[in-house]
């Protein structure tokens, strides 16, 4: 199938045109972008197979963008979203993650609640997303069989996790051995298998994971140590040989909070988090680091060096007091920085395009100097290109270019008031738009999304069917999950609050 737009209205993010919008015919073949030319350019551009089915439509009133790349995100959130109002990651976790001993999710709610993921991200502009789905409490082949068949069956592309974490719960906390009492202490230790065997389980369950993408193009498995105060040094030396040796995105938060950095200044006496990764040989081109917030501007140095990429969620990071990730310090530095939503119960939602416009208004706050301050060019770079980096697809997806996949949004320039009158498409759709004039969605060249609609399932019948399981499942998961939180809140609450208060935090000064 061939289809050739007309005199569109292009922001192409190819090397050539970063953001600036120009005018041009863009055409597809199969899952590819075969050629942008001058508009109007002869429709012999679409020769080939004569007995090929063709569309060619005049383009003139619509924009078409690279679509977005979502860096990271939790589908497992979307099942929790709406349940706390602001609250800090270390309290935040306790409710939107379940305790120990909590019964696996139905299968079936799996598949519908990574729907939701889907349907939520294509309307909203996102072809591309990094899902570190973090299923809890357990993980297996069948589990993220379902998360694969959801994001195949919306047509969305989509690089997933599993998540390996082998440190118990209460020692990714700082203070833990003052602020907790011993019988909490003991039995969240004891309820850590030897890490060996954590290993064994998790690696197994990578090479079966990443078994189920074969021959699946929009799938690709990450590799995801959690975060480094989650695994030992062993798990996380594995797992970046690993996501080497078989190409694949190594996924790790780091430094989100405060309270993390006091805790890292504990376990790696003398060094930060980033020169221990570095001694060990972690960091480089394939490894997406989600949050970077506390960072030296040594640090910034080493990830720059190594070619990471930072993913900045600048809507989970207000919603849980995280901080404020140095945008200009990690661009001067040479860090690559894509965008993420973060999860569904930290933002709460996965439109890109809210992210979009926060990054492009957050850091106005740091820094009086407006020369500082980020430009639109970079802000749709970070949420296309670089985004598409992080999440492992290279230079294939991103942009608009011939050999590029054929990833698209199409907005309708006449349909709302966004982009009325047109005075820059990029500043509008920074600015003004909010996925409402999106037209078409298009992913490995083929519409996903047209008028509001996903085409390829049917949204209003899978939505309905979550309401209703999810609705069941929390009516007797939730209680129990508020108790843990209740439980454990006044000690986590001491941890934080002396984390916060501590001395020797890197000043903040120092990334902006
Ligand atoms: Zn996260």
């Amino acid at each position: 199938m061939s289809t050739l737009w007309q005199n569109a209205l292009l922001i192409a993010q190819d090397d050539e045109h970063g953001s600036t919008p120009f005018r041009a015919d863009v055409r597809i073949d199969g899952d590819r972008i075969t050629a942008v030319d001058a508009p109007y350019a002869p429709t012999s551009a679409l020769a080939g197979d004569a007995d090929a089915p063709r569309s060619i439509v005049d383009a003139t009133h619509l924009l078409i963008t690279p679509g977005l790349v979502n860096a990271h995100t939790h589908s497992w959130e979307i099942l929790v979203r709406g349940t706390s109002d602001p609250l800090p990651l270390e309290i935040w976790t306790l409710l939107s993650y379940p305790p120990t001993g909590v019964e696996p999710l139905p299968e079936r709610l799996i598949y519908l609640r990574t729907m939701v993921a889907a349907i939520e991200s294509l309307l909203g502009g996102t072809t591309a997303l990094l899902d570190d789905v973090g299923e809890l409490p357990d993980q297996s082949p069948s589990t993220i069989a379902q998360v694969y068949a959801a994001y195949d069956a919306a047509g969305i592309r989509a690089t997933c996790t599993g998540v390996g974490i082998d440190v118990p719960i209460v020692d990714r906390l700082p203070f833990a051995d003052e602020v907790l009492p011993a019988e909490i202490l003991r039995a969240s230790r004891e309820s850590m298998p030897p890490s060996a065997d954590v290993q064994d389980a998790y690696f197994g369950f990578c090479a079966a994971a990443r078994a189920l993408t074969t021959g699946r193009p929009r799938l690709r498995f990450a590799v995801a140590p959690s975060a480094p105060q989650r695994v030992t040094d062993e798990l996380l030396v594995r797992a970046a040989a690993e996501a080497r040796a078989e190409g694949e995105v190594l996924h790790l938060h780091l430094l989100e909070t405060r309270a993390q950095q006091t805790l890292a200044r504990t376990r790696y006496a003398g060094r930060t988090i980033v020169e221990h990764l570095d001694e060990l040989g972690v960091l480089g081109p394939n490894v997406t680091l989600a949050h970077g917030i506390w960072l030296t501007a040594g640090d910034l140095e080493l990830i720059a060096a190594s070619g990471a990429t930072v993913v900045h969620n600048p809507l989970s990071n207000l919603k849980l007091g995280s901080g404020v990730l140095g945008w200009r310090a990690l661009h001067d530095a040479g860090v690559r920085v894509a965008l993420g939503t973060d999860g569904a119960s930290s933002n709460d939602t996965m439109r890109m395009l809210d992210v979009v416009k926060a990054t492009a208004g957050l850091h106005t706050l740091t820094d009086p100097d407006y020369r500082t301050w980020p430009t639109v060019d970079e802000v749709l770079h970070a949420a296309t290109v670089a985004g598409a980096r992080a999440a492992g697809w290279g230079d294939e997806v991103g942009s608009i270019a011939p050999g590029r996949k054929a990833d698209l949004v199409l907005y309708d320039l006449t349909a709302g008031t966004a982009f009325t009158p047109l005075n820059d498409a990029a500043q509008q759709l920074v600015f003004a738009e909010n996925g409402s004039s999106i037209h078409q969605v298009w992913v490995d060249g083929r519409l996903v999304v047209e008028d509001g609609r996903c085409t390829r399932i049917d949204a209003d019948a899978l939505l309905a069917e979550f309401r209703e399981a999810a609705g069941v499942y929390l009516a007797e998961a939730l209680p129990r999950w508020r108790a843990f939180q209740s439980e454990m809140e006044p000690f986590v609450r001491e941890a934080y609050l002396r984390a916060t208060a501590s001395e020797g935090h890197e000043n903040e000064e120092d990334h902006r």
